[in-house]
């Protein structure tokens, strides 16, 4: 049986007229599930009980549970376990401005970055709707509060569940729902041009990160294999593009890898690289992990990259950090599965 969170409103719409009942009833509904947070189809109380048993009949509502919870300072780990027993982690950072919570989209992932231990493991399989919609109703619920800002930067190539993904946008966008502003939420991409093209052409205002890493082909083959299907030199005009079709300031992330990417030459090279597209990059110190080789970029390095980026004209920041000592922070997640 499938989750009842899988549908946006649209599609509850169309289920109550295939089954010979109202249309307004999808707005109920979601209230109860959205607004009211329901536990059960029983408490329900403004649609009939013959419909509500149709509706039992074909769905249920939660298929995920948080099975573990981590906490540090000014972040938290959630381990959630999925109906097929298999595990994602979330991440919730609090920022003086509200919440954030990092989602993951796929159980294990297929782009095999070289430097992030979340992808050492192959992609199972793609995350449903239910799955992803239910990562931020529960973790509200332990919360006790609203989550203000949605990161989709956990586990998992988003642009690689793309359906499933933008379904996922709608129902937390909505106004009836859970109601998260677009401009709350960003999805982070390794560079799938098809997808970012299609997703440039879709009527919702979501933030675009894309993690670029390198600022030539040489460096990016390197370590990101997906750049020997979409290099630089097509990644950069589509997101180009991207920006002239939604006028939409795109994020690009920089991981710095010690002695890999992290010269005054490649910020040089990258400043080029970059100049003239409406972006900021946001510099990542490396998280480094027990099993992968990569090291961090020494502080001094960093800002004096940073420097040469600004020097040019580059919008730029580095990113605060989060999550080191519970593992949480990004490239992390899921890197000591046999702990937990
Ligand atoms: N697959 C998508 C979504 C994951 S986002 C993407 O690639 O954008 C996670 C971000 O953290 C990506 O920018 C990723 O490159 C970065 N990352 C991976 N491993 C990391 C590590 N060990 N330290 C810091 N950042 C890392």
């Amino acid at each position: 049986m499938t989750s009842i969170y899988n549908l946006t409103r649209e599609d509850l719409e169309n289920y109550f007229l295939s089954i010979n009942s109202k249309k307004f009833h999808a707005d109920q509904l979601f209230d109860w599930l959205y607004v009211k947070r329901v536990k059960s189809f029983d408490d329900v109380t403004n649609i009939k009980k013959e419909v509500l048993e149709e509706i039992k009949k074909n769905y249920i509502l939660n298929n995920i549970k948080i099975v573990n919870v981590e906490k540090d300072k000014d972040v938290n780990k959630y381990l959630f376990e999925l109906s097929d027993g298999e595990h994602i982690e979330a991440v919730l950072m609090f920022h003086d401005y509200g919440t954030s919570i990092c989602i993951s989209s796929q159980v294990g992932c297929n782009m095999g970055c070289k430097f992030c231990e979340s992808g050492r493991r192959k992609k199972v399989r793609n995350l449903e709707v239910s799955e992803m919609v239910l990562q931020i109703l529960l973790i509200e619920e332990e919360l006790g509060s609203r989550i203000s800002h949605v990161v989709v930067m956990g586990i998992g190539e988003p642009f690689d569940n793309y359906d499933n993904l933008i379904k996922f946008f709608r129902i937390i966008n909505d106004p009836k729902g859970i109601s998260i502003g677009a401009r709350h939420i960003t999805v982070s991409t390794c560079g799938i041009i098809p997808k970012i093209e299609e997703f440039s052409n879709l009527d919702l205002q979501v933030n675009l990160a894309i993690s670029l890493h390198a600022p030539n082909n040489e460096i990016r083959n390197k370590i990101m294999p997906i750049n020997k299907v979409y290099p630089i030199d097509k990644l950069i005009p589509c997101i180009h593009e991207y920006f002239n079709k939604t006028n939409r300031r795109v994020t690009i992330e920089y991981i710095m890898l010690e002695g890999i990417n992290d010269s005054n030459l490649c910020a040089l090279e990258l400043s080029k690289l970059l100049k003239g597209l409406n972006c900021y990059v946001n510099l990542i110190p490396y998280n480094e992990t027990e099993n992968i080789g990569f090291k961090r970029t020494k502080m001094i390095q960093i800002a004096s990259f940073y420097d040469i980026l600004k020097k040019n004209g580059i919008n730029v920041t580095i990113r605060r950090e989060f999550g080191g000592k519970i593992t949480a922070a990004c490239g992390q997640l899921r890197s000591r599965e046999e702990q937990i």
